[in-house]
């Protein structure tokens, strides 16, 4: 739904600018220019936003309440995140360039709405399911865990621009794979593609946030909080492979009560 408000009434207006700059600077620098552009706003920006609360050392809405934010620890983190963020980028885009058809890049057609419904969904269900098996096979191989994935949960307590602090193999196998995955075999358009990565990055910045500002319930700060649970993006197969749990204070939107209040009946 949202990815059809923006297309339609955010991106349609704008089709005919953007398509003149993709004819001026030509498909190779407009697709790195402009996934350099997004990827900066989400994740820079909107990741700036959610960790001003952790930075003025807030205590109202945290999740992990008795936590706070190790500003020289996150300092030295940055490099990676840095580095994690522009390899990213020049993957993505050499991907997108080397694999998706002339179509994607063509602004005089941009997809319809059942068209872009169905491509969202795909990506959606494709994303959740590698990310699921490829994060969990992360915590069930010990010699993975250890090479691997451990360094993404050095952070107990995540800030918002953590949730790329990870070895790059984690980075690309687990975080860009996933999100690229349908877009490329369904071959979709530049321009959808670039709307389903801005919202996965503001989404990952916001539930690494630490604070009750994420939109999964608190699902992934518990993941960090006890690494045996909340595998996945929207907790389906959680709850189907049994590893769904929510952090004290979440929402149990099976009863509108809090998980905390429930606790305590
Ligand atoms: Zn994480
Ligand atoms: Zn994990």
């Amino acid at each position: 739904m949202i990815e059809k408000l923006v297309l339609h009434h955010v991106l349609a207006p704008h089709a005919a600018w953007m398509g003149a700059i993709a004819a001026a600077l030509g498909k190779t620098w407009f697709t790195f220019w402009s996934s350099l552009i997004s990827s900066t706003i989400s994740f820079w920006g909107f990741g700036f936003i959610f960790a001003v609360p952790a930075l003025l050392q807030v205590e109202k809405g945290k999740i992990q309440v008795n936590r706070s934010l190790d500003c020289r620890a996150l300092l030295g983190a940055l490099p990676l995140v840095m580095f994690n963020f522009l390899a990213g980028n020049i993957l993505g885009v050499a991907v997108f360039l080397a694999f998706l058809p002339d179509s994607s890049f063509d602004f005089n057609e941009l997809p319809d709405t059942s068209t872009l419904i169905r491509h969202a969904a795909i990506w959606m269900v494709l994303q959740e399911l590698s990310f699921f098996y490829v994060h969990k096979f992360f915590h069930e191989n010990k010699r993975a865990y250890a090479a691997i994935h451990k360094l993404h949960h050095t952070w107990t307590a995540p800030v918002s621009w953590v949730a790329i602090y990870c070895h790059p193999v984690e980075h690309i196998v687990a975080n860009i794979c996933p999100v690229i995955l349908g877009p490329v075999l369904l071959g979709s358009h530049v321009a959808a593609i670039l709307m389903w990565t801005t919202l996965g990055l503001i989404h990952t910045t916001a539930v690494h946030s630490g604070f009750w500002i994420c939109d999964d319930n608190g699902m992934h700060d518990e993941h960090h909080r006890k690494f045996n649970v909340n595998y996945g993006v929207s907790g389906i197969l959680d709850v189907l492979h049994g590893t769904y749990q929510l952090p004290h204070g979440a929402v149990d939107h099976t009863n509108h009560q809090s998980v905390a209040e429930k606790k305590n009946e």
